[in-house]
């Protein structure tokens, strides 16, 4: 019984999907050891950042199953949201120079863990007070792709909880883990407080919701 629920909420071609996001994010890390990569500073800066965005397109084309060109559409801005965290680097550095951008003192302000909740929550009223239909799930686009960047940089320098501190950095295996449970989890967050039926999910049964 349990089996046949799991399997409800995750047939084969899914868990495929799934499994290949964790693969994905070893071997993309794996591929910024190759010399040619990580010798070079431009190179290793566009390399970290392509992981990012594929890994925010790929949670998003999980979470929307991309069936419609609405569903591409938020794929491609949860994309596009991943990569652009960095941009802080050079808000901070006040250059648009790669070496002051990574030679900052302090992390900027786009790493900040605990501004997720806070710019979703923003998000969230925005849409409540200016109804826009397309753009309903812009909280958790968001929110997917601030917190799959956060993970990633957080196995080498921690989740960054301002003003509390940040926290240890986060274990290697757990990255590749919490990276796949993430679009898991927002399908069963968007179900159960949005009543948003996902067509890829639909057949969750309702008790596991
Ligand atoms: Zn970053």
């Amino acid at each position: 019984m349990v089996a046949n629920r799991f399997i409800d909420l995750l047939p084969w071609k899914r868990f495929l999907g799934f499994a290949l996001l964790g693969c994905f994010c070893c071997a993309g890390d794996t591929a910024m050891q190759l010399p040619w990569i990580s010798r070079n500073m431009a190179l290793r800066a566009i390399a970290d950042n392509g992981i990012h965005a594929v890994i925010g397109l790929w949670c998003w084309s999980l979470v929307s199953g991309l069936q419609t060109i609405d569903d591409v559409l938020q794929t491609i801005l949860c994309g596009v949201l991943s990569s652009a965290v960095d941009l802080d680097h050079f808000i901070a550095a006040k250059s648009f120079s790669l070496k002051d951008a990574l030679s900052l003192k302090s992390r900027p302000p786009f790493h900040a863990t605990t501004l997720i909740p806070v710019i979703a929550c923003f998000l969230k009223l925005s849409i409540y007070l200016h109804p826009m239909p397309r753009l309903q799930n812009l909280p958790w686009i968001f929110s997917v792709a601030w917190f799959s960047h956060h993970i990633r940089d957080g196995t080498r320098r921690g989740l960054w909880m301002w003003p509390f501190g940040s926290t240890p950095p986060i274990p290697y295996w757990l990255y590749p883990m919490v990276t796949m449970v993430l679009p898991l989890v927002t399908v069963v967050i968007l179900q159960s407080m949005d009543g948003k039926k996902s067509r890829t999910f639909a057949t969750i049964p309702q008790q596991l919701v």
